[in-house]
């Protein structure tokens, strides 16, 4: 149970809500800043902005899955006011409060250290983000299907890299009857790729390795989809970056050559929210718990 426990939820999206219902379930009082415009209500969670709360009394932050913005602006879908996160919010907080994201960036790594308080990416863990790739392989494929105009079986579909994603992209569109190669660069993954019955290609031969493909799927976090990679892609091929923002794709010269390249942010919050919320649900009250009976245990 989370009894006594003060958390502020900051923006977010479909997602937070299960997040909001699982954490007042276990009791825990909630502050929702940016949620206005939600028309549910929640026992034990009021509504709040910014500058009404009390954040001496917090114990825990929850930020959405993209943490902040470089400027510190926190998205909702459930306002129309800016929610800006600064350092001083931080540092009204006790020393104990921790910060809850998916996922962080330079800006909210700075306020973080500036605020001497501490920051848990959930898209760190691996559980996290293998469970959450379920709903992002469908996103993909919902993707791929609203794009083309053939069928993802027998399409050639390239896979860049065999994270998390990767992989389970490229188990998915295997299983669909896709002709799937996959580039990695480490030996490890090269030799995964073949156990898993689909063609390795090392990501130094990237360039040649283009020639083909239908659907393009980058799961790779740098600038690997380069105006020479995508120089030697056929005219028809889609091209689907599922990286964390901006992308590892050159969409200014991917524009240029007429390829339709589409960068994908938050694909579980967009085809399963419901889903992907009871993922980020599940995982947090369990390190929230575990928080609160560290502080009793000290208390003691
Ligand atoms: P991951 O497990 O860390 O996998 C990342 C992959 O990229 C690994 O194969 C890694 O290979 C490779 N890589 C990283 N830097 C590289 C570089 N400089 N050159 C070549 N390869 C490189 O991450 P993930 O969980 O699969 O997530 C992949 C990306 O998708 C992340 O940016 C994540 O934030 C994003 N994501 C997006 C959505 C969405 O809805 N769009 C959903 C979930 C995740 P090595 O092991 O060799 O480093």
């Amino acid at each position: 149970m989370l009894t006594g426990m003060q958390i502020a939820v900051i923006g977010g999206d479909a997602r937070q809500l299960e997040i909001i219902r699982k954490l007042t379930e276990l009791d825990a009082r909630l502050s929702l800043i940016g949620f206005e415009q939600l028309d549910h209500a929640f026992t034990g969670a009021v509504k709040e902005k910014l500058d009404e709360v009390d954040f001496s009394n917090i114990d825990a932050i929850i930020l959405p899955v993209a943490g902040t913005n470089l400027e510190g602006n926190v998205e909702t879908i459930f306002s129309n006011e800016k929610v800006i996160l600064t350092e001083e919010v931080l540092s009204n907080t006790p020393e104990h409060c921790t910060i809850y994201s998916g996922i962080s960036n330079p800006f909210l790594n700075g306020l973080i250290k500036q605020s001497k308080r501490t920051l848990v990416q959930l898209f760190s863990r691996d559980d996290v983000a293998i469970y959450n790739s379920i709903p992002t392989v469908e996103g993909t494929i919902m993707m791929a299907i609203q794009h083309t105009d053939y069928t993802i079986h027998g399409s050639n579909i390239t896979i860049l890299g065999l994270g998390r994603c990767g992989m389970s992209t490229a188990r998915a569109f295997h299983a669909l009857g896709a002709k799937v190669k996959v580039g990695a660069r480490k030996s490890e993954h090269l030799a995964r790729i073949t156990e898993m019955g689909v063609t390795p290609f090392h990501l130094s031969d990237i360039v040649k390795e283009m020639t083909g493909t239908d659907i393009l799927i980058n799961t790779i976090p740098h600038p690997i989809v380069t105006a020479e990679v995508i120089a030697k892609l056929p005219a028809h091929t889609l091209v689907i970056d599922i990286a964390s923002k901006p992308g590892g794709t050159d969409f200014r010269y991917a524009e240029k050559r007429g390829i339709k390249a589409l960068l994908a942010p938050s694909l579980p919050g967009i085809v399963a929210p419901k889903t992907a919320g009871i993922i980020l649900a599940d995982v947090l009250a369990q390190l929230l718990q575990d928080d609160l009976k560290n502080r009793k245990g000290k208390v003691k």
